[in-house]
C-alpha cells in the first residue's frame, strides 16, 4: 500500500519560546516525496535522514539549522540508466511570530510560527533542491549514447562511422556537447 507523504513537517517549540537560546534537536526520518528539478526528477527509495537543531533567537525568531540526506533514484542524463544516489543538504530555516516580521531584511525567506510550532518540511525540501545536480550522471565519466544508433557507449563503441565534421549531425553533437558543459 503507498505510504501516506506528508506535506508538512511540524515541530513544537512551546518548550523553547520562554528562553533566549533555547534549543530543541530534531533528529527524525520521514518518507519524502519526489524533488523535481527542471526535467529531472529524483524519487525517495529511502526515508529523509534529518538532523536539525531549532533555536530561539529572540523577538519572536526562531532558527533550524542542520542537515538532511536521502537516497534518491533517477536517471543520467547521458545514457538514460537509472541509477541511486545519496542527496544531502544544509537545512536553513527562519521563522517569525505573526507581527514580528518587519525587522527582517526583504531577502530573507521567512515562515511563520503558528500555534507555538513550525514546519520544516519547506526548509529540508530547499537544502536538497539546492544540491541535486541539474544533469545528473549515473558515472562521471559516462560515454553516453551513440547519437546515431542509440546504443550505450558503455558498453563499448558501435559500428557507426564517427560523425563527420560537415555533417548536419555534428551541429547536433556540439549542442549536446555544449549542454552537457553548462550542467
Ligand atoms: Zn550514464
Ligand atoms: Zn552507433
Amino acid at each position: 500500500m503507498a505510504e501516506v507523504l506528508p506535506q508538512q513537517f511540524l515541530v513544537d517549540i512551546k518548550s523553547i519560546l520562554d528562553e533566549l537560546a533555547d534549543s530543541v534537536v530534531v533528529d527524525v526520518e520521514f518518507p519524502l516525496e519526489p524533488l523535481v528539478i527542471g526535467t529531472e526528477s529524483f524519487v525517495p527509495v529511502s526515508r529523509a535522514r534529518v538532523e536539525v537543531t531549532v533555536t530561539y533567537t529572540g523577538t519572536g525568531q526562531v532558527v533550524a539549522l542542520g542537515r538532511v540526506e536521502v537516497d534518491v533514484s533517477t536517471h543520467c542524463s547521458r545514457c538514460l540508466t537509472e541509477f541511486t544516489m545519496t542527496a544531502s543538504g544544509d537545512v536553513e530555516g527562519f521563522y517569525v511570530k505573526p507581527g514580528h516580521d518587519d525587522e527582517i531584511p526583504e531577502e530573507q525567506e521567512v515562515e511563520f510560527i503558528t500555534d507555538r510550532s513550525i514546519d520544516i518540511l519547506p526548509a529540508i525540501r530547499s537544502a536538497l533542491i539546492l544540491e541535486l545536480p541539474f544533469a545528473p550522471l549515473h558515472d562521471e565519466s559516462c560515454p553516453g549514447i551513440c547519437l546515431t544508433c542509440g546504443a550505450d557507449l558503455a558498453d563499448g563503441a558501435c559500428d557507426c562511422e564517427p560523425v563527420r565534421a560537415d555533417s548536419p549531425f555534428a551541429a547536433l553533437q556540439g549542442l549536446v556537447a555544449e549542454s552537457d558543459d553548462t550542467a
